[in-house]
């Protein structure tokens, strides 16, 4: 595709809303012929941030700030971190899978099942084809994710994690705040996905209207109140006093929910999300917590 000459954060916002559009990936598999996702929003980080490296700090030598993403990319021309920008994308569920999804109270709905696998092959390609789209136009770029060297590790701090987060990446863009059960808190709500991509761009960075709160719009965190989400998790795996509990989360998904979804859908992927539906954070920021539209155009 060419990049057509408006402004540089309005060609990548076409480039990913172009992809989101038309490519026949974006699809939840069914005969109704509709998408995984429902429109994309972008947010840019500076790749300088000091938040990178504070969540590198935190999680693990082994995370990789935006700059040593891009040198393994680009080994023979590596670039300074205030030369490149993050851009991380937020994928929200569509309205017929969140309907779904608050139904179900131990499985997650199919939908739900084909969004995390088919959807989610579908990010892995609009990732490529960003980084691919921006390098062929003069802007080399990597989707991180995408790196053969991506993978999971053992933080001492957070236990299993990966060395890219395209949650705390999307936080630092200015997209969301950590919830109680984790998930990140956007203001098209938590039943969403990220995708990311490291670039030698200029491209203006956005505001985070949270500061450096990574709690801001959490209500339990915020007030004090909610907790929706624990009662959700059919593996008692968040809890008002402890957060999230990884281990027993990943348990229920490896146990439970994916020979579920195998056997059921033939979806495979890792799904449950049960969680991020239903609950007063799902769609939205809480309308308590909720900035001003001006405070969240910066
Ligand atoms: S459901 Fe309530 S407690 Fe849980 S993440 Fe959302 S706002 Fe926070
Ligand atoms: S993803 Fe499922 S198992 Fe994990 S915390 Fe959420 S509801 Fe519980």
């Amino acid at each position: 595709m060419k990049i057509a000459a408006t402004s540089p954060l309005d060609r990548v916002e076409t480039i990913i809303r172009d992809f989101w559009e038309k490519a026949p990936s974006n699809s939840l598999q069914l005969d109704s012929g509709e998408k995984s996702w429902a429109e994309p929003h972008v947010a840019i980080a500076a790749g300088d941030d000091p938040f990178f490296a504070r969540i590198k700090e935190m999680i693990g030598a082994f995370h990789w700030t935006p700059e040593e993403a891009f040198a393994l990319a680009f080994p023979a021309a590596p670039a300074t971190a205030s030369e490149l920008r993050v851009i991380s994308y937020v994928l929200p569920q569509t309205l017929a899978t969140l309907t779904d999804q608050r139904q179900e109270t131990t499985l997650p709905a199919e939908r739900w099942a084909r969004s995390r696998f088919h959807g989610e092959q579908f990010n892995c390609e609009l990732r490529l084809y960003l980084a691919a789209t921006l390098t062929a136009a003069g802007f080399a770029a990597v989707a991180p994710e995408r790196l053969p060297g991506f993978d999971y590790r053992q933080s001492a701090r957070f236990g299993l994690a990966s060395n890219w987060s395209e949650r705390h990446t999307a936080f630092v863009a200015g997209l969301g705040t950590f919830g109680l059960s984790d998930g990140l808190i956007t203001r098209w709500g938590k039943a969403v996905r990220f995708g990311s991509v490291v670039a030698r761009i200029d491209l203006p960075v956005t505001p985070r209207p949270y500061g450096d709160d990574h709690h801001a719009w959490c209500l339990w965190y915020a007030k004090g109140t909610c907790g929706a989400c624990a009662p959700r998790c059919p593996a008692g795996a968040i809890s008002t006093a402890g957060g999230h509990d990884k281990p027993a989360c990943h348990r229920y998904i490896r146990e439970v929910t994916t020979p579920y979804t195998t056997a059921t859908f033939g979806t495979g992927a890792t799904p449950c999300g049960l969680c991020q539906a239903r609950i007063p954070c799902e769609a939205q920021i809480p309308p308590a917590l909720a900035p001003k539209t001006e405070e969240l155009k910066g």
